[in-house]
């Protein structure tokens, strides 16, 4: 147990509400979101007791539309000693979007979570890890609108997101931008999901630990995990005509996720991907073999 705890993991929290969620979009209008009850705020609340009873540190990539709503939730981040990263304002797939309306969106949420916060917002999330081999441009804007570090990539294949070719660990793009990619373990000439979300929820959580276990000992990786506030919210409202897979993927062991994330929470050291990732790489460092892949990838 000791060996497993001595490697930091970054946990991160991706701060959006239910109906926010890319899948669901086709099933909730965009204006609808000034209407809907919020739930993020009570979320996230518990979220920040939680990391306090393990005295873990996290990182919240948050939508600046839930910062410019909740400036009392961003401030409750912040001096609770965890690190305010943004998650973007609109919430819309990067690979939706042209270069010039993607970073106007993320620099949008860049100056207000600073303004609100009063700290700088070095990290940035894509909405559904939706950087891969169609928008290499995207990383480029990340680094224009002046974040340092992003953690949009998750190396599998999956239907709706990955880029199975990017490396697995932390690799410069170019020299001002770090990527962080979402944790996942090679096994059968293959990468597999290790990182949280859907997966996390859907399967038992020993293989969870398996697979953070064999990244810190055999890899010796610091994980990036990711969860979302309405994870731990079994009691959110249905939403109304979701197609069968998209609704197994929503809600999932909603009721389970909050005892697994204890477990987890338990289990292994966590703390901000700002000072694990980050003050561990400079921006002298030669450009790694792995950033001249994806560039030749993209
Ligand atoms: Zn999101």
């Amino acid at each position: 147990m000791e060996n497993r705890k001595t490697v930091v993991n970054a946990l991160s929290i991706d701060v959006e509400d239910y109906f926010q969620v890319a899948a669901l979009a086709p099933y909730i209008a965009r204006s609808e979101w000034e209407v809907r009850q919020c739930r993020v705020e009570q979320n996230v609340d518990r979220i920040l007791e939680l990391l306090d009873t393990f005295d873990a540190k996290a990182t919240f990539f948050t939508l600046g539309w839930i910062g410019e709503r909740y400036p009392q939730l961003v401030h409750r981040i912040v001096q609770n000693g965890h690190e305010l990263a943004s998650h973007g304002y609109g919430h819309q797939r990067a690979s939706e979007q042209s270069p010039e309306t993607f970073l106007s969106d993320i620099r949008l949420a860049k100056v207000l979570l600073e303004d609100t916060s009063g700290v700088e917002v070095k990290g940035y999330r894509a909405p559904s890890f939706s950087i891969g081999e169609g928008n290499p441009w995207a990383l480029e804007c990340i680094e224009q609108a002046g974040y340092r570090y992003s953690s949009s990539i998750y190396p599998i294949q999956h239907d709706h997101y990955g880029m199975p070719s990017a490396p697995r660990s932390a690799f410069r793009p170019s020299i001002g931008l770090l990527e962080v990619p979402i944790a996942t373990v090679r096994m059968f000439n293959r990468n597999w999901p290790a990182g949280g979300g859907g997966y996390f929820r859907l399967l038992p959580y020993s293989v969870s630990r398996w697979a953070l276990q064999r990244l810190n000992r055999v890899d010796s990786l610091p994980a990036m995990f990711y969860f979302h506030p309405w994870e731990i919210d079994p009691h959110q409202p249905r939403v109304p005509g979701l197609n069968l897979k998209t609704r197994f993927r929503h809600y999932v062991n909603l009721g389970r996720t909050e005892a697994r994330l204890r477990l987890l929470l338990s289990d292994f050291r966590w703390g901000r991907a700002d000072r694990i990732f980050l003050e561990t790489s400079h921006e002298d460092d030669t450009l790694s073999p792995a950033a001249d892949q994806v560039r030749a990838i993209c």
